[in-house]
């Protein structure tokens, strides 16, 4: 909890942080809410966890209203959120119908990125995150420093006067975890704990959600990883890994299955961006990109047409996959700073001591299959 000297304790740090800006954009969401009452509900293409869970407990709060809600995605839910409560109500569509009083899109920069079709004619509330974020909705709520859009439905739930309920913690909870990585990222403060804590005496049982999401692994995941990792490239302070399609397809992976790949690039010690390519079965190429330290790479993803957080972004580029690796480490490489290797070791080819200081520039080809 945040302490204001004499002020007495504010019970919602996130909403002493944001001031009144926020209190009106709640305010005016749940005027919205309640004058309503038939919503859609959807988050971006190929949902994650923040997505799923917030989705679900925006959903719940919705009924606990007396509201109907249709929630919908253009892709199926990832098998490691099929678990969560209310997760079968999630209908997968292309194209959406009315009418429906208002649209809640949740972590979304603009209608696009839902992928869905048929949204256009509707009244929109923008609920996002993003440092990429925008106001392309008609009320428009976004939050940067949250550590997931869960975090903000709950404010939102908080403020309607609605119970968190045991699924709905169990939904927020999932948000905060995995947006965060684990409480690893950079949005990750004393209130995210503090609201964990919460949702947690609400409900949410943290070694049960942990293990559906970290320990409930599809085999196909871990034989494209080692696709992934057999193409892993280091270059100073970047490094990169990529899949193709024929990988895809070889070991029967699902696309829910790239997703964590690229923090085995981004883990390495001494790399501070990182980069998974995979490629699309129309040839595109789907960029995940991660930092750690001070490499902005939502700004860089915005520069080429994609968005997300500073540490965390994507982008979808023109194939084939050395054509957009190059277009990506071209960025990337005025990002990190030159590294110093100054005292090179003489070690022998291919030890490991050799790798982690080797010169920038060599041993980097990329080899076509
Ligand atoms: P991921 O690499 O896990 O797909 O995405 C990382 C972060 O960047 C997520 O927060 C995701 O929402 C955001 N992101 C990924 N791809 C895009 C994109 O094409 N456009 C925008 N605006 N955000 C993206
Ligand atoms: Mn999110």
């Amino acid at each position: 909890m945040n302490h204001h000297g004499d002020r007495p304790l504010d019970p919602d740090p996130a909403e002493s942080r944001n001031g009144s800006a926020e209190r009106d954009s709640v305010a005016a969401i749940l005027d919205i809410l309640r004058k309503g009452e038939k919503f859609l509900v959807c988050s971006h293409s190929r949902p994650d966890g923040d997505a799923v869970g917030s989705m679900l407990a925006t959903g719940m709060l919705l009924k606990q209203m007396g509201k109907r809600a249709d929630l919908v995605a253009a892709d199926r839910i990832p098998s490691i959120y099929r678990s969560l409560p209310g997760a079968d109500t999630i209908t997968t569509v292309m194209r959406v119908h009315g009418p429906y009083d208002a649209v809640i899109l949740l972590e979304c920069d603009g209608l696009e990125r839902t992928r869905l079709r048929g949204l256009e004619p509707f009244f929109h509330i923008n609920i996002d995150h993003h440092a990429t974020g925008r106001t392309f909705g008609h009320v428009n709520w976004i939050d940067r420093h949250a550590a997931s859009v869960g975090e903000m439905v709950h404010r939102l739930v908080n403020a309607a006067g609605a119970t968190v309920t045991r699924e709905m913690a169990t939904c927020l909870y999932t948000t905060v975890l995995t947006d965060t990585g684990g409480f690893c990222y950079g949005a990750t403060r004393a209130s995210t704990f503090a609201l964990a804590q919460e949702l947690t005496e609400a409900g949410a049982d943290p070694v049960r959600i942990a293990q559906e999401i970290y320990f409930s692994t599809a085999t196909s995941k871990l034989l494209l990883l080692g696709a992934a990792l057999s193409n892993l490239k280091r270059e100073g302070r970047l490094a990169w890994l990529w899949v193709t399609h024929r990988d895809m397809v070889r070991t029967c992976a699902a696309e829910e299955d790239c997703e964590g790949i690229v923090n085995y690039a981004i883990c390495i010690s001494g790399v501070e961006a990182a980069v998974f390519l995979r490629e699309l079965p129309e040839g595109h190429i789907r960029l995940s990109l991660r930092s750690k330290g001070r490499v902005n790479v939502s700004a860089i993803a915005a520069r080429l047409g994609g968005g997300g957080h500073e540490n965390a972004s994507g982008v979808t580029l023109d194939g084939p996959i050395d054509r957009a690796l190059e277009k990506i480490l071209a960025e990337l490489r005025g990002s990190v700073d030159e590294p110093t290797l100054a005292a090179k070791p003489a070690a022998k080819p291919g030890d490991a001591f050799a790798w982690e200081n080797r010169e920038l520039g060599t041993g980097l080809e990329i080899s076509e299959e």
